[in-house]
């Protein structure tokens, strides 16, 4: 070991053994970024402008988000302080994880899902209890239930899931909470639901009046496009949201990335036309790729998911080469973000040679 291996400081071994984040990778010029689930449009009419007003750089912003959350409040016929605004969702996933779950305590979801959870249930000191996806990439709540134990303090349910695209219907979440304890935190992640088309699929906000153990995540970044300036929320009872509150930093919303969402929620009818336009591409891609022999789940986000498991690897290189930068999960399967149209066009032209290279077996082909 060398001198500058050496560890410096006493650092928590926890800490020290996450693996380090890993963004979507970049994509040079002449490549599409089909890596992390961004909106390939830009910012929404009205939102460039909003931003441009808000000059007092020199002030800290509004702590609260106040115009935002009355906005939201508004919108989902909720109370004010039943809103509350973070600087992206991950932000408001961790505040509500600080606040329920420490040293001895469970957090508990599906896997895989969303990259983020097991590194924020690990900074809180609490303990990832994970549950596999169903065999059709789907969370297995029966089993998630039967997971449930005197430790657990958390619950995370991601619809549509990062990175399976599947959805959890109306009926399965309530059966689900019909049999959770009525004093455990269940978190519904809805980072994609503005893409959602199946029309059984769970949908958060007009469900928070018949559980109050119930907090809805939704984002800026994916639908409205404004991963770049932070901004997402929460809904949910005022006690939960107060203990969220507390563990925040403070003033990490600014002024301008509450205004771009503001501007955003004005732009409804806009947002609408892009969401339908990128869900119709989605749709379309999956029924190409099914009919030249792929199984990957009816996607429900705005990203296919290919299982390639073993060929994981080669097929994300090929694809690379390609042009298209996707996120590969090692011996496990390809995330594909629905992007530009070319893009699309040019997985679909590679995309039949690839499933004809797979084993004849494999489980991301189609039986016969
Ligand atoms: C992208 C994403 C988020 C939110 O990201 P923010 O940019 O922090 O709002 C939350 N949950 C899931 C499952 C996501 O994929």
């Amino acid at each position: 070991m060398s001198l500058l291996d050496r560890p410096s400081v006493r650092l928590r071994p926890e800490i020290i053994a996450l693996p380090a984040y890993r963004q979507g990778q970049p994509a040079d010029a002449s490549a599409f970024k089909l890596s992390s689930n961004e909106n390939p449009f830009g910012p929404l009419p009205g939102v460039i402008e909003a931003v441009a007003a808000e000059t007092a750089y020199n002030r800290y912003p509004d702590a609260s988000a106040l115009a935002l959350r009355e906005r939201l409040a508004k919108k989902f016929s909720l109370d004010v302080d039943q809103v509350h605004i973070g600087s992206g969702s991950v932000a408001l996933l961790a505040q509500l994880i600080l606040a329920a779950a420490g040293p001895g305590d469970e957090v508990l979801y599906s896997w895989r899902s969303f990259e983020a959870y097991p590194s924020l249930v690990t900074v809180a000191g609490a303990t990832s209890v994970r549950v596999a996806n169903r065999a059709d990439h789907g969370h297995d709540l029966p089993e998630m239930a039967a997971a449930i134990g005197d430790n657990t303090r958390v619950v995370i349910v991601c619809s549509p899931n990062n990175p399976t695209g599947t959805i959890v219907t109306k009926d399965e979440f309530e059966a689900f909470m019909a049999v959770v304890p009525t004093d455990l935190l269940v978190i519904l992640d809805e980072a994609y639901i503005e893409f959602v088309t199946e029309a059984d699929a769970v949908n958060g906000p007009p469900l928070l009046a018949r559980y109050p153990n119930l907090v809805v995540l939704r984002t800026f970044s994916k639908a409205y496009g404004l991963a770049g300036l932070r901004v997402g929320y929460a809904l949910g009872a005022v006690d939960i949201l107060n203990a969220a509150r507390s563990t925040a930093i403070p003033l990490s919303v600014t002024a301008q990335a509450a205004a771009a969402a503001i501007a955003s929620l004005k732009a409804e009818r806009e947002l609408l036309d892009r969401v339908r336009l990128l869900a119709t591409r989605r749709d379309a891609a999956w029924q190409v790729m099914t009919s030249q022999g792929w199984n990957i789940p009816a996607p429900q986000g705005n990203f296919l998911w290919l299982p390639t498991g073993a060929e994981t690897t080669s097929v994300a290189e090929a694809l690379g080469t390609a042009g298209l930068v996707v996120r590969p999960f090692a011996a496990e399967g390809i995330r594909i973000s629905i992007g530009e149209e070319q893009a699309v066009a040019t997985l679909l032209l590679l995309s039949a040679d690839l499933v004809d290279a797979l084993p004849a077996d494999h489980p991301a082909r189609q039986i016969g």
